[in-house]
């Protein structure tokens, strides 16, 4: 079944995700404040929208997909928000990561308007976003997600209901937290081998077989030449972006403030990446965070 579609935000992960909506035959109307985005996909059979409002007019779904709290708020709220435009009945799924108390606020006002708000924000990267293998980890009611669910298959491979409105951030952000800690602490584990004669690509090996085995150290390696195709070994250039990551542990942080739970590795972790990122790489794949424990000779 064809829907019309209004997706709004067409960045590394937006766009790649509404490329793959056309591709299910599905008839998209984009938004996003970089004209050349927007560009891109009217190249590909997209409809192009001058502002948001149009993007969402006649849309049986709509999407969004911005880089934070206070992006889809703006989006969303307000006089000139698009909660005054979509009609009643229409489902929403909000994917950023974002805040889970920014995720509740907006999916109240939502079904304040009778319109059906789903947080599914995703897991799986720009490249799991391209193949069309992205984790969804969905907040919000059952019933709007059974009816989400041939949208999501056309961008995801899995889907997780966390529970109800902001769940999907929460979970979200708990996975990124430690992602963040376990990329810090490979790091620093490679670093200290490296430091005592070690080879990093036979101590890699060895920890990828031993009980140290995790995520960075199956498929993403932050030492550069150790594994190809990842970004330690492309200067760090892609991926997911340290700006992000510490936008990711900023969140856990206020979650972990707000329910009064001990997150004093996550903390630590966040500390480790805003120095990083002050030291100048806010933009550069987040398993950069090497650099902290190895400076190249
Ligand atoms: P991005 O910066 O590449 O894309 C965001 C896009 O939103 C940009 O094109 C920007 O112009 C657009 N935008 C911002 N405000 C807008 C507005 N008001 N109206 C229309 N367009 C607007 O970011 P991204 O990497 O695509 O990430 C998007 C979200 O997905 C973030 O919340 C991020 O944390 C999350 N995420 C990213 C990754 C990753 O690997 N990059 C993985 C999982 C989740």
């Amino acid at each position: 079944m064809s829907s019309t579609i209004g997706f709004i935000g067409l960045g590394h992960m937006g766009g790649p995700m509404a490329r793959n909506l056309l591709k299910a035959g599905h008839a998209l109307q984009v938004f996003d404040l970089v004209p050349q985005a927007v560009q891109s996909l009217v190249q590909e059979g997209a409809t192009a929208a001058a502002t948001a409002a149009e993007a969402v007019k006649g849309a049986d779904l709509v999407v969004s997909m911005l880089p934070a709290s206070r992006h889809v708020e703006g989006l969303y709220l307000g006089d000139e928000g698009l909660l005054n435009v979509i009609a009643e009945g229409t489902l929403v799924l909000e994917c950023s990561t974002i805040a889970p108390e920014s995720a509740r606020k907006v999916s109240a006002a939502a079904a304040r308007r009778g319109i059906r708000m789903l947080d599914a924000p995703v897991s799986g990267g720009t490249g799991g976003a391209v193949a069309g293998t992205l984790t969804f980890i969905v907040g919000g009611a059952a019933a709007d997600l059974e009816s989400a669910r041939p949208y999501l298959n056309a961008m995801g491979k899995n889907i997780f209901h966390a529970g109800g409105a902001g769940a999907g951030q929460v979970a979200k952000i708990c996975n990124n937290m430690l992602l963040g800690i376990l990329m810090a602490g490979t790091a620093e584990a490679l670093a200290l081998g490296v430091a005592n004669g070690l080879d990093p690509k036979t101590l890699s090996d060895i920890i990828a077989k031993s009980s140290g085995r995790n995520w960075a150290t199956e498929l993403y390696n932050p030492w550069p030449g150790v594994m190809e195709n990842v970004p330690s070994s492309k200067d760090y250039a892609g991926g997911f972006g340290v700006d992000l990551m510490l936008k990711d542990l900023g969140l856990a942080a206020e979650a972990s403030m707000q329910a009064r739970a001990t997150t004093p590795l996550g903390e630590l972790a966040r500390n480790l990446y805003a120095l990083h990122s002050a030291q100048g790489h806010g933009a550069l794949d987040f398993s950069s965070i090497l650099k902290l424990y190895h400076q190249p000779r």
